[in-house]
């Protein structure tokens, strides 16, 4: 790369995490005013930790399985190309199509393909985040494919043209007032249909049923791929994952290359896990496996085969930068079965919610995955949304060190002179004056002269510029009218003569 380009490349990314920068805490100021989405936050996070934290206490050697599903998830990260053949032959050999996605674009135009070349013109989803990672909806109605999301908390975020807000709980930003207004203004509920959530509940299944059956294709995840047997496992709790991948002639399951594990043994290990996290559930209500599309009777097996199920089963393995994480010092977070415990225990992702991180996997574990996915440059401030408590990293049910993750990026950040400007020149000004002892002394006696006249009571209500952010919300301390070394002279000198 000529110096010329590299230079070219990096005023970008200065430039983007600027602009970045802004925007993001524009969105922060949004979320942290808005009392109805901080109400609704509150209430469904705390649920859900809650829920999490006593399935937890009830499940005995969760550590040790916690610990297992770490190994496991280790072992087929660190061995991923050797699984990823094993899970494609044996998908193959149960009659699964396999397709290859380098790119998200990629994997948005195979499925189109797919859904054109058998004639569809109306498509059901399952809750999936990696359709929303490769933004397939709007790639198959641009293509006059019309897709209806099945999942009601999906199937709110679509009605309202709105984004989902959580891994697992897309809808945790509104509250049930927000979707029964939403009910009558966009399909004409009414009050009883409204009344209450399983009248809602019930409204949405009603109105969702002919979709499924007029639909020619079916999209979804896929939680867990199982290498030795080439079967899918999705889990849900609505039984549209069930619908999705049974009743349309064609599926289409979406699958992330590194969301495998080795063994049907393994996957139990870690379904032990999934719920528990996500929910406090002890198990989902749905749990499919799925090996192949639906086998047909043959001479063979005297007119046996599957009485349902799709003619096709298309497998869209999608990269869209995994491999790129894979062998950095950010590979750890592949280990993630997207199960969301890390956000209901954020300090941050509680106050914001997810819109407020701009991507599409918001909270801790997003802070790491959207830098990894698609580079530091326009998300460089992510990393910088977290306490570091460490909450994220207890909860993990694959013991993510989200915390070391999340500083491994900020020290990739000042490696790449990103942030803010004026951050920028602080630190380069502050090192100067550090690495200089006698002009640290001098910037010392008066920086504490400046503190002790202007807050004689040692504490700043009011800060400068960026800085100002601090004092909306507290004081700050005023620096020391008397430096350490100051302090520490005469007692040291008192301390020798003693001797
Ligand atoms: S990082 Fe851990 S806690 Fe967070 S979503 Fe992934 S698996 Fe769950």
């Amino acid at each position: 790369m000529s110096e010329s380009t590299s230079r070219g490349a990096a005023a970008k990314a200065h430039a983007e995490a600027d602009v970045a920068g802004a925007a993001f805490h524009t969105r922060i100021d949004t979320a942290l005013g808005d009392g109805k989405l901080r109400q609704a936050l509150s209430m469904t996070t705390g649920r859900l930790a809650t829920g999490r934290a006593t399935a937890f206490a009830a499940l005995p050697y969760a550590e040790a399985l916690r610990v297992a599903a770490q190994r496991i998830r280790a072992h087929t990260i660190a061995h991923l190309d050797r699984y990823l053949v094993e899970f494609t032959t044996n998908a193959e050999r149960a009659g699964c199509r396999i397709h290859w996605a380098e790119t998200a674009a990629d994997a948005a135009r195979m499925v189109v393909e797919i859904a054109r070349a058998s004639g569809v013109s109306l498509a059901v989803k399952s809750k999936s985040m990696l359709s929303e990672e490769i933004e397939l909806n709007s790639a198959l109605e641009s293509a006059g494919i019309r897709v209806v999301e099945t999942d009601l908390g999906e199937f709110v975020v679509q009605l309202a043209g709105d984004r989902p807000s959580h891994i697992i709980a897309p809808i945790v930003h509104r509250r049930r007032e927000d979707v029964a207004a939403l009910f009558r203004e966009k399909l004409g509920a009414t009050d009883e249909e409204v009344a209450t959530i399983p009248a809602m509940t019930a409204f949405a299944r009603k109105t969702l049923r002919d979709q499924f059956v007029g639909a020619g294709m079916g999209v979804s995840g896929v939680n867990l791929a199982v290498a030795d047997t080439g079967s899918l496992c999705l889990v849900t709790n609505e039984g549209n994952g069930r619908l999705t991948t049974t009743l349309p002639r064609v599926h289409v399951a979406l699958l992330g290359l590194e969301r495998l594990v080795p063994t049907s043994a393994d996957l139990s290990v870690v379904l032990q896990l999934l719920a528990r996290s996500a929910t406090g559930q002890a198990m989902p209500v749905y749990t499919n496996v799925l090996t192949g599309p639906r086998r047909r009777g043959s001479a063979a097996d005297a007119g046996g085969g599957e009485p349902d199920g799709p003619d096709q089963l298309h497998i869209v393995i999608v990269d869209n930068g995994r491999t790129r994480l894979l062998g950095s010092e950010l590979a750890e977070i592949l280990y993630c079965v997207r199960c969301g415990a890390c956000l209901n225990v954020c300090p941050v992702y509680r106050q914001i919610g997810g819109h407020a991180y701009g991507g599409v996997y918001p909270g801790p574990v997003g802070s790491v995955v959207m830098p990894g996915l698609e580079g530091l440059g326009a998300w460089s401030e992510l990393p910088q949304a977290s306490s570091l408590c460490g909450a994220c990293r207890d909860v993990c049910p694959v013991r993510i060190d989200l915390p070391r993750l999340l500083l491994k990026l900020r020290a990739q950040a000042v490696r790449q002179s990103l942030g803010p400007a004026w951050l920028r020149l602080g630190m380069r000004i502050f090192a100067a004056v550090a690495t200089r002892p006698a002009v640290y002394r001098h910037v010392g006696n008066l920086v504490g002269r400046i503190g002790a006249a202007v807050a004689p009571d040692g504490w700043l209500t009011r800060l400068p510029g960026p800085l100002a952010a601090w004092t909306q919300s507290r004081d700050f301390p005023a620096p020391a009218a008397k430096s350490f070394t100051q302090s520490w002279r005469p007692k040291r000198g008192a301390e020798r003569t003693r001797r």
